[in-house]
């Protein structure tokens, strides 16, 4: 998906969620935290691909919130395997 195809997906993305984040709804800004952004609903390292049905439009914030949470998820589920694969 090259830059064109994305800004035209996000777009479209944000014009049907009503220009606010699919998270917090707050009303997207040209910049900063609140602007708009491609949020993959099933994450890219999950297996998530750029289709148009697997994206939406999300505030940076939220966007980058969701990433780090994911992670932690990821990182504790790794921990409690690795607990559990210990001899006793
Ligand atoms: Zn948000």
């Amino acid at each position: 998906m090259n830059k064109v195809q994305r800004r035209a997906i996000l777009k479209r993305r944000a014009e049907e969620q009503g220009w606010r984040c699919c998270y917090c709804k707050r009303p997207f800004t040209m910049g900063g935290k609140t602007r708009a952004t491609i949020e993959h609903v099933q994450a890219r390292m999950d297996g998530g691909r750029d289709d148009v049905a697997n994206l939406k439009a999300a505030c940076l914030h939220c966007n980058q919130h969701r990433g780090t949470q994911m992670n932690q998820a990821r990182q504790r589920a790794r921990a409690l395997l690795a607990m559990a694969a210990r001899p006793v």
